[in-house]
């Protein structure tokens, strides 16, 4: 059965989640199929609650490529699942155009997608406490890393009443955070707002920050009401049962998105190091220019970042934070590494097998095509 002509206008439900033109034709291959487009509202214990163009709906995930956690079911995604059935199944992911990961305090230290398809990174940092220029540049990475573009909003702008003082602070924070938009907001008094409103509206955000930040006011400032009150949600289960649950994908009443899972709170690192590079990128590009390729920047001769230190054109603490940030990303990534050692060797040795499989059945056929691998 085919996806139907007044199916595919249904689908225009989806626009305030997120849905254009590039998730259609994502989709299209298995419109052809019965299933749904549909986006991941919330997961929880391998079922996950979708907003399809037939309403909410809950699925099973077990489908989904099991025991890679970078590719398990996680919210923001947008998936193919089941018409109907009892239970559905969530059966596809479309390619993520971006995903925030992070490091596990668990023994096994996987990876684990935190939130799917995010455009916005806010980077909520509070004014009411002394700035922390290394705790936002170890966001920043995070965000870049996810591919998220990073927005930096300066909250309780009104605890910094004298104008002057504020744009010292704006200017501070720019100076760590360079391609990004720093905007002071204020919950009280409205200051910026109108401006991150229209900012957030085209697209999918998430609140990045330590606790006390002011990431639940700002939720609360763009959603309009009480957070909690809006993401307790009325559905309607597989079995025609009533049921509230909790969604941590909501939709903002100027446009936009925004998922807040709690997961979010307390990010790390998580093979940053590109994200870090961005985060520094002067440093990066200094480091271009130092006589030895593997210059460690210690005390190597003709060290171009060792110079701009020493000539001040590059601050200490900026290059420590580098450093810092570095050291904790690889201290991740070895933990990481055994087990995603033996992941890349079981793949190649899955590929050297469909390899040899497809040859057997070229060599084998009448000269037709060999047996297409199913991947
Ligand atoms: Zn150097």
């Amino acid at each position: 059965m085919s996806f139907s002509a007044s199916q595919v206008s249904n689908s225009h439900a989806l626009i305030p989640y997120g849905w254009d033109e590039g998730w259609e034709a994502a989709f299209a291959p298995y419109a052809v199929w019965d299933l749904l487009p549909g986006r991941v509202l919330r997961v929880d214990r391998g079922q996950c609650d979708l907003i399809t163009p037939l309403g909410t709906v809950r699925a099973d995930t077990e489908f989904v490529v099991p025991r890679d956690p970078l590719k398990v079911v996680c919210t923001g995604d947008w998936a193919t699942v089941d018409r109907d059935g009892d239970p559905r199944y969530v059966r596809h992911l479309l390619p993520r155009r971006t995903a925030f990961a992070r490091s596990t305090s668990s023994k096994r230290s996987e990876g684990q997608i935190l939130a799917a398809n995010v455009d916005h990174a806010i980077i909520t940092v509070s004014l009411a406490v002394e700035l922390d220029l290394g705790r936002i540049e170890r966001f920043l990475a995070l965000a870049w890393e996810s591919g998220a573009q990073p927005l930096i909003v300066l909250s309780k702008a009104d605890l910094v009443p004298d104008p002057v003082g504020l744009s010292y602070l704006v200017e501070d924070v720019r100076t760590v955070a360079p391609g990004v938009q720093v905007l002071p907001v204020s919950s009280t008094t409205g200051e910026g707002l109108d401006v991150l409103r229209s900012l957030v509206a085209g697209g999918t955000s998430v609140l990045l920050g330590v606790s006390g930040a002011g990431k639940s006011t700002l939720a609360n400032t763009l959603l309009g009401e009480d957070v909690m009150d809006v993401k307790a949600a009325r559905d309607v289960d597989g079995k025609g049962r009533h049921t509230t649950t909790t969604r941590n994908l909501l939709v903002l009443p100027a446009g936009g998105v925004l998922i807040d899972t709690p997961g979010l709170r307390g990010v790390g690192l998580w093979d940053a190091e590109t994200g870090v590079g961005q985060v520094f990128s002067e440093i990066e590009s200094l480091a271009g220019e130092c006589r030895f390729h593997d210059c460690a920047h210690e005390a190597e001769p003709g060290c171009a970042v060792t110079a701009a230190v020493e000539d001040g054109s590059l601050a200490v603490r900026r290059l420590e934070s580098y450093r810092k940030l570095l050291r904790e990303n690889q201290r991740i990534v070895a933990k990481t590494d055994a087990r995603l050692r033996s992941e890349i060797l079981k793949d190649w040795k899955r590929k050297g097998a469909e390899g040899r499989a497809a040859m057997e059945a070229k060599r084998g056929g009448s000269g037709g095509r060999g047996r297409q691998s199913g991947r």
